[in-house]
C-alpha cells in the first residue's frame, strides 16, 4: 500500500531506488529497502523506520549495480521490523521480490511451501512470493512469474527480480497502482508517477491482470497467459505536486476515491470463497469466548467514534449482546462498569489517538478483554491491546478522515456478523445475503463517485451559508453525524446532526426559512417517520437536500432536491450514503476557499489529551 520502484539500465540503480523512495516519502511508511543486482549476486538492504536510517545503514555502502528494485513498507501482516520489510528473498537468494498490498490466500502456500522445505524468516504474506517462484522455477523466469501470478489471490503490485536472468524486471498489478516509465536505455517502475516524474513523462500505466518484463531496451505487456497486449503511452502532464495527490486536487479527495479499493482490501481475506460467512482469522473466538462476553464497549474519538456508533447498532442488532459506545476522553473518566465479562473494543486510524490509548489501558486495568481497530500495524494502541483486527486503508494523508471511517465501519460489519455466526444469533440466510451486499459495495461506492455535478452545485450554492443541519434516523442519524462533523471539520460551517425525531423537542426552533437541512432517509424501518420530520422542516420554509436509495420515489415529494445512492441491505447503506456528505464537505470547503488537506487547529494523530 505504500512504495515501489525499480531501475534498469546503466545508472547505478540505487541511486534512482532511493531517489524514487524519497519522492513516495509523504505517502507514510513504517520502513524500507532495496536490492541491487551487481551483475552476479543480488544485494539486500533493508531497515525499519525512515528512509533516512536506511541511507545511514548503508553509510557509503551504497549497493552497486545497474539493476534493482526498492520498497516503501506499510505494514499489513506482521509489524514493522528489519526482517518484514521488503525486498524479500526465497531460500538460495536468487529471486527478489517487493510487493505493495494483500496477498489473501498467503497462509494457504505458506503452509504448502514450508512441507516442501522452504524456510521463512518473516511475518508477513510476501515472502510467499519468492519462495512460490523458487518453487516453480524451471529454468523460465517469465513462465515461473506467471505461474506464481496465478496462484495467488488478493491486491498487489509486485516486482520480481532474478539473478538467474539478469537484466529483466517483471512487475504485475491487481487493484493496486503500478507505472512504468520509459527512458532512453533505461527503464523505470513505480507505484506512483511521482517517483519518475524527475526522469521521464512517457509512462506506461498497467492495468490489472497485465504482466510486464522490463529491460533497459524494451518493455513488453502481456496477460497472464502470455498473450502480448498493445498499450498507449501515457503523457503525464501534471506537475510534481499534483503527481503525490495522483493527479486529484486534494488528499481528501483522492481519498474520498480510493474507498472502493481500501473497502475491497479491507474486506479481503475475511469473506469465505462460497460466501457462506465472515472469517476473521487474527480474532479465532469460540463460542465460550463470546459467552464470556456479557457487555461491549466502543471507545473512540471523532470520526472513529462516528464509526462505533454504527458499531453498536450493528453488533446489537446481529449479535444480540448490549453495547454502549463512548468518548474516550469522556470514558476514562466517568468510572465505567467493568468486569472480566466486559470486552472493550477502540477504534483509533493512527492507533496513536492518546484518549484512546488512556482508555484503552484503564479498560484493561479494570479487567476488560480489549480489541483494537486500528490502520496502522505496530502501532501503539494495537500493541496495547489483546488483540486487532486492521483496517487496510492505506496511508491516510488529510486529516479529514475518509477511508479510515469507511474502512472501520466494515470491520464492524464484520465483527457483528462474526460474533452472530459464532453465537447463533442470525439466521444463516441472513448472513449470507448481508455478505453478498458487502462483496458488492466497492463497486456501489466506485457508482456513487460517478456523479458528483450535482454535489457540486449545491455547494456552490449553499457554500456560503453560516449554518446546516443534518437530519436522520436510526443508522441514518449516526451518518449525519459523520456528514456534519465533516462539514465542520473543514468548511467551518456551523452544522449541527440531530435524531430528526429529537428536533421538535427544541432545535425546531432554529429552522428557519433557506435554512438548508440535509436529510438521510435510507432506513426503511422508520422511513415514514422521517419523512414526517422531513415535512416539519418544508413547512418551516428549510431548503431541504435528500439522501435517499435509488429506488426511492417518494422523497423527492418533499424535498428540494435528492441525491441517489445504489440500493442495497439498509444495514450496508451508510457506506454509500456517507460519500456524498464526504463531497459535499469537500466542495463546500472549496468553494469557501479553505485549505482542505490542513484544516485550522486540527491535526491528523493527535496524541495530546
Ligand atoms: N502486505 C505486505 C506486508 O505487510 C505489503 C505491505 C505494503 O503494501 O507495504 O509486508
Amino acid at each position: 500500500m505504500c512504495g515501489i520502484v525499480g531501475y534498469v539500465g546503466d545508472r547505478e540503480a540505487a541511486q534512482f531506488l532511493l531517489e524514487g523512495l524519497t519522492k513516495l516519502e509523504y505517502r507514510g511508511y513504517d520502513s524500507a529497502g532495496v536490492a541491487v543486482f551487481d551483475g552476479e549476486n543480488i544485494r539486500v538492504e533493508k531497515s525499519v523506520g525512515r528512509l533516512a536510517e536506511l541511507k545511514e545503514k548503508l553509510g557509503g555502502n551504497i549497493p552497486v549495480g545497474t539493476m534493482g528494485i526498492g520498497h516503501t513498507r506499510w505494514a499489513t501482516h506482521g509489524r514493522p521490523s528489519d526482517l518484514n520489510s521488503h525486498p524479500h528473498t526465497d531460500c538460495a537468494g536468487d529471486f527478489v521480490v517487493v510487493h505493495n498490498g494483500i496477498i489473501e490466500n498467503y497462509l494457504a502456500l505458506k503452509e504448502e511451501l514450508v512441507k516442501k522445505g522452504h524456510k521463512f524468516l518473516s511475518e508477513t504474506d510476501t515472502e510467499v512470493l519468492p519462495h512460490l517462484l523458487e518453487e516453480v522455477y524451471d529454468g523460465d523466469f517469465e513462465a515461473a512469474v506467471r505461474e506464481v501470478l496465478h496462484r495467488i489471490e488478493g491486491s498487489y503490485s509486485i516486482v520480481f527480480m532474478s539473478r538467474r536472468d539478469p537484466g529483466k524486471l517483471i512487475c504485475s498489478k491487481q487493484d493496486n497502482p503500478l507505472v512504468i516509465g520509459l527512458g532512453k536505455g533505461e527503464n523505470f517502475i513505480a507505484s506512483d508517477i511521482p517517483a519518475i516524474i524527475a526522469h521521464t513523462r512517457r509512462t506506461y500505466i498497467l492495468s490489472d491482470g497485465e504482466m510486464a518484463v522490463v529491460t533497459k531496451v524494451g518493455v513488453s505487456i502481456m496477460n497472464y497467459a502470455g498473450v502480448p497486449i498493445r498499450k498507449k503511452v501515457f503523457e503525464v502532464n501534471w506537475n510534481a505536486e499534483a503527481a503525490e495527490k495522483g493527479g486529484f486536487e486534494h488528499f481528501m479527495l483522492k481519498e474520498i476515491h480510493e474507498q472502493p479499493k481500501a473497502v475491497r482490501a479491507t474486506l479481503s481475506a475475511r469473506i469465505e470463497k462460497d460466501e457462506s460467512a465472515v472469517v476473521l482469522e487474527e480474532l479465532a473466538w469460540d463460542k465460550a469466548f463470546i459467552d464470556g462476553v456479557h457487555r461491549i464497549f466502543i471507545v473512540a474519538c471523532g470520526t472513529a467514534y462516528h464509526a462505533g456508533l454504527v458499531g453498536k447498532y450493528y453488533i446489537e442488532n446481529m449479535a444480540r449482546i448490549p453495547v454502549e459506545c463512548d468518548i474516550a476522553s469522556e470514558f476514562r473518566y466517568r468510572s465505567p462498569i467493568i468486569d472480566d465479562h466486559t470486552l472493550t473494543i477502540v477504534v483509533s486510524q493512527s492507533g496513536e489517538t492518546i484518549d484512546t490509548l488512556a482508555a484503552l489501558k484503564e479498560a484493561k486495568r479494570l479487567g476488560s478483554k480489549t480489541l483494537a481497530v486500528t490502520n496502522v500495524v505496530g502501532s501503539s494502541i494495537a500493541r496495547e491491546a489483546d488483540q486487532v483486527v486492521y483496517t487496510w486503508a492505506g496511508p491516510e494523508i488529510a486529516v479529514a478522515s475518509t477511508k479510515a471511517y469507511t474502512t472501520q465501519l466494515i470491520v464492524m460489519l464484520l465483527l457483528g456478523l462474526y460474533m452472530a455466526q459464532i453465537r447463533g444469533s442470525l439466521p444463516k440466510e441472513r448472513i449470507v445475503e448481508l455478505v453478498r451486499g458487502l462483496k458488492e459495495i466497492p463497486t456501489q461506492i466506485s457508482r456513487t463517485l460517478e456523479d458528483v455535478d450535482p454535489i457540486k452545485t449545491f455547494a456552490r450554492q449553499y457554500g456560503f451559508n453560516e449554518h446546516v443541519f443534518f437530519i436522520g434516523r436510526s443508522l441514518d442519524y449516526d451518518v449525519a453525524l459523520e456528514g456534519s462533523l465533516k462539514l465542520k471539520e473543514i468548511s467551518y460551517i456551523h452544522a449541527e446532526a440531530y435524531a430528526a425525531g429529537e428536533l421538535k423537542h427544541g432545535t425546531l426552533a432554529l429552522i428557519v426559512d433557506s435554512l438548508p437541512v440535509i436529510a438521510i432517509a435510507t432506513q426503511k424501518s422508520v422511513y415514514e417517520k422521517t419523512l414526517s420530520n422531513i415535512k416539519e422542516v418544508k413547512a418551516r420554509d428549510a431548503v431541504v437536500i435528500g439522501i435517499a436509495s435509488v429506488t426511492d420515489t417518494e422523497l423527492e415529494k418533499y424535498a428540494d432536491h435528492v441525491i441517489k445512492v445504489p440500493e442495497t441491505d439498509e444495514m450496508l447503506i451508510p457506506l454509500l450514503a456517507v460519500v456524498p456528505l464526504q463531497l459535499l464537505a469537500y466542495y463546500a470547503a472549496i468553494t469557501r476557499g479553505c485549505d482542505v488537506d490542513k484544516p485550522r487547529n486540527l491535526a491528523k494523530s493527535v496524541t495530546v489529551e
